[in-house]
């Protein structure tokens, strides 16, 4: 890699009068427009010749960091593989060629993936009905709220405008039912996250008859197995609440449990997490929603066609390749994995929640606080060793939050490369603290002011300008 170009912006690589292109010769003569709608100077743009700019996007491309480079283990996100037949399925000129706006008899085999794909989740879920419309798992909550909405008021019960949603849940969960004008009521957890019933139980007799629904992610925020909701779903059917599956995550429950049994009415899924699309910036993604019986007259109109159809073809080959068995296999080797490395490392980082864990588990940083050695130092360091960091300070149950999942793809040998790595920064945090501290070294740019990026974002040439002017 050419280690001149980094931190060159396309700007400063910017020669006055140097050119990329040439236009044909005009044969047209020339149309000059209105003043009105002509800019009061010219844009401030790059001046580059055409290899200039190949090299310098390349090389940043270079740069990026995804599941293809190496080891992704964000917890709460589930970045795993995106297979290759997903992408050559999604490229068939049968399908990339298309346009919705077809006459429909051309396009029963498009209809055909998407009925397939919905039928697919509908067995892999226990629901009844999927809609294919939501582009992302918050508009998925957003679709599976409004579906709540419209059931209540087809009955008359207007009244019921609460969500409660646990203190533990992902910020999208409030989020979205404050979108829908509905309001949020916060039910605690317990230590462990997982919630607390009998707070729970004094909520809905103060609140009951205005209760909308109760969102729960399950397994919770912690990677923890919600092992009340046999119990919570009957307490939320008693005073007439419907209940919501935040299945952003289903990773573990592939093939080992399926919401629908579990008494829940509306669920959404992220197709760019568990079903191995695309995710971040290599989306767009898909929030797939689906719901019990009864619920799908109510599914409202959210995104023209079917959604993002190319996403919808990728998690259906995702799906197929698996097959019925395999797709069984998906869960308890998500959990095995999370397991064996939350095992090979609590003696060095602390688990504030021991026992049996999902798809993902949290540390609550290094075991030994005296060095001053921060989770934020420690995903840094992790930088230097080729790994992409696990998500750090959330869920913000504890101080030093580390959240890791590895996803069933990694292969033991991965996954023990990555525990020794997580034991070498431990190790060092205790020999060379400082080494540690200031890490990455090994990265093109080094220790980033987060506070400053924050307070004050440079998202500007222009800016840049002026703030190195002053
Ligand atoms: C990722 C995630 C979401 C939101 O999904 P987006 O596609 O990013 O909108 C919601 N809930 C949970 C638990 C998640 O992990």
């Amino acid at each position: 890699m050419n280690n001149r170009l980094y931190g060159n912006l396309i700007f400063e690589l910017s020669q006055e009068g140097r050119r990329g292109y040439s236009l044909p010769k005009n044969r047209f003569g020339n149309y000059e427009l209105p003043a009105s709608m002509r800019r009061a100077e010219d844009a401030l743009l790059p001046e580059c010749d055409e290899m200039t700019v190949v090299r310098h996007y390349t090389n940043l491309s270079a740069n990026n960091f995804g599941v293809d480079n190496g080891f992704y283990p964000l917890g709460s996100c589930t970045m795993k593989y995106n297979p290759k037949i997903n992408e050559e399925m999604a490229a068939l000129p049968q399908f990339s060629g298309l346009h919705p706006l077809q006459p429909t008899e051309t396009t029963r085999g498009a209809e055909a993936i998407c009925t397939l794909l919905c039928k697919s989740l509908c067995e892999l879920t226990g629901l009844h009905a999927f809609t294919l419309k939501p582009f992302a798992g918050a508009h998925g909550e957003l679709t599976g709220l409004m579906v709540i909405k419209k059931y209540h008021e087809s009955r008359g019960d207007e009244s019921r405008r609460l969500v409660i949603v646990p203190d533990s849940a992902h910020g999208t969960n409030p989020a979205s039912a404050a979108v829908c004008g509905l309001e949020i009521v916060e039910v605690k957890s317990l230590p462990d996250g997982t919630v607390d019933v009998e707070a729970l139980k004094t909520l809905l007799a103060e609140y009951g008859a205005q209760v909308a629904a109760m969102m729960m992610t399950n397994p919770n925020t912690l990677g923890l197995f919600e092992r009340q909701i046999p119990v919570i779903q009957k307490m939320v059917h008693e005073v007439g609440g419907l209940m919501y599956y935040d299945g952003a995550n289903l990773n573990p429950m592939l093939g080992a449990a399926r919401p629908g049994d579990m008494g829940f009415d509306v669920m959404h899924i992220n197709l760019h997490k568990t079903f191995s699309t695309p995710h971040g910036g290599g989306g767009p993604g898909a929030g797939p929603v689906g719901v019990r019986k009864g619920l799908e007259t109510f599914f409202p109109h959210v995104s023209p066609y079917h959604g993002n159809f190319a996403v919808a073809i990728r998690a259906y080959a995702y799906i197929l390749s698996l097959g019925r068995e395999n797709v069984k296999l998906v869960g308890p080797l998500a959990t095995l994995n999370a397991n064996y490395i939350k095992e090979c490392l609590k003696d060095v980082y602390e688990l504030p929640v021991d026992g049996l864990c999902k798809h993902e588990f949290v540390f609550d940083g290094l075991k030994d606080k005296s060095i001053g050695v921060t989770t934020m130092d420690v995903a840094k360091r992790l930088l230097d060793y080729g790994y992409h960091a696990p998500t750090i300070y959330f869920p913000l149950l504890f101080h030093e939050s580390l959240m890791i999942e590895p996803t069933e793809n990694e292969s033991k040998e991965t996954i023990d490369g990555f525990i020794q790595v997580m034991r070498q920064i431990a190790d060092e945090a205790k020999t060379n603290p400082e080494l540690v501290k200031s890490a990455p070294h090994n990265t093109p740019i080094g220790r980033v002011d987060d506070v400053l990026a924050a307070k004050h974002p440079i998202t500007t040439y222009r800016q840049l300008l002026a703030d190195q002017a002053q």
